[in-house]
């Protein structure tokens, strides 16, 4: 039993057969998603997707991508939408500085916006960081972000901020990088981070695992990454499965 905590089913590229690959994710024993949605488009769909499937969630957040796009009023919508039962968490939110649609002083005001929204109706958050990490660790420490925790999502730094990232209340979240065959860093995390604060994603339709790298992903092939991590630390994929289903509930405050 199995819980992939980033999905994007919200995507375009599952527009065609979402239903089809929900059920084929069901039926590898992935018991529970996260649909996380990130802009003015996806956030809807990803609690209209949560609304539809007793054991499907939806976070909502604002993309550091596009953080010059948002305005006031969307963030009093997300606040809004943090009520609905199916809302578990604020985010994806963060930094991006691979792409530079957005300034790094606007990501950052947005990030710090979203961080306090999530303190103010007290829900964890999921951060994206691309390139950043030195600027969200100091960020999440001068907001305080502890209050909350949340998740490092698809981490891909070195073991040496794994500890911060505990301190602060974090869970880490490993993805396909995990299986790919030139990929150190998130290996040696993977056998690093105590498994009381592990998590497993798929960030599809992105990062597909090998050996399905560069093909569209999908929530199914978190099997692969927890096949990869249970090897990595020498345990049975049902005790890596049962621990991080265990985790990512208790980090969602979700009670089934
Ligand atoms: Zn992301
Ligand atoms: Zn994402």
């Amino acid at each position: 039993m199995l819980f992939d905590t980033h999905v994007h089913l919200n995507a375009e590229q599952f527009k065609q057969d979402r239903e089809e690959v929900i059920k084929r994710a069901f039926d590898t024993g992935v018991k529970y998603m996260t649909v996380v949605g990130f802009d003015r488009e996806t956030i809807p769909l990803a609690i209209e997707i949560a609304e539809q499937h007793d054991t499907i969630y939806a976070a909502v957040g604002w993309h550091p991508v596009d953080a010059i796009d948002m305005t006031d009023e969307d963030l009093e919508w997300i606040e809004e939408l943090s009520s609905h039962p199916k809302v578990v968490a604020i985010g994806e939110m963060g930094l991006d500085y691979h792409w530079d649609k957005s300034p790094k002083d606007i990501q950052k005001e947005v990030f710090r916006k979203q961080i306090r929204l999530a303190k103010k109706v007290n829900m964890p958050i999921i951060i994206h960081n691309r390139e950043a990490t030195e600027d969200i660790i100091e960020i999440l420490q001068e907001e305080d972000a502890k209050e909350v925790g949340g998740i490092m999502h698809c981490y891909n730094d070195s073991a040496k901020y794994v500890q911060t990232c505990l301190d602060m209340n974090f869970y880490i979240s490993l993805g396909g990088p995990v299986t790919f065959k030139n990929a150190h860093l998130p290996k040696e995390v993977a056998v690093e981070v105590p498994l009381e604060r592990l998590l497993v994603e798929t960030d599809a339709p992105f990062l597909a695992p090998h050996p399905n790298r560069g093909k569209r992903n999908e929530p199914a092939y978190v099997k692969l990454v927890a096949e990869k991590i249970a090897e990595l630390r020498e345990i049975s994929l049902e005790e890596l499965s049962e621990k991080t289903t265990e985790n990512a509930l208790k980090l969602f405050n979700i009670n089934q």
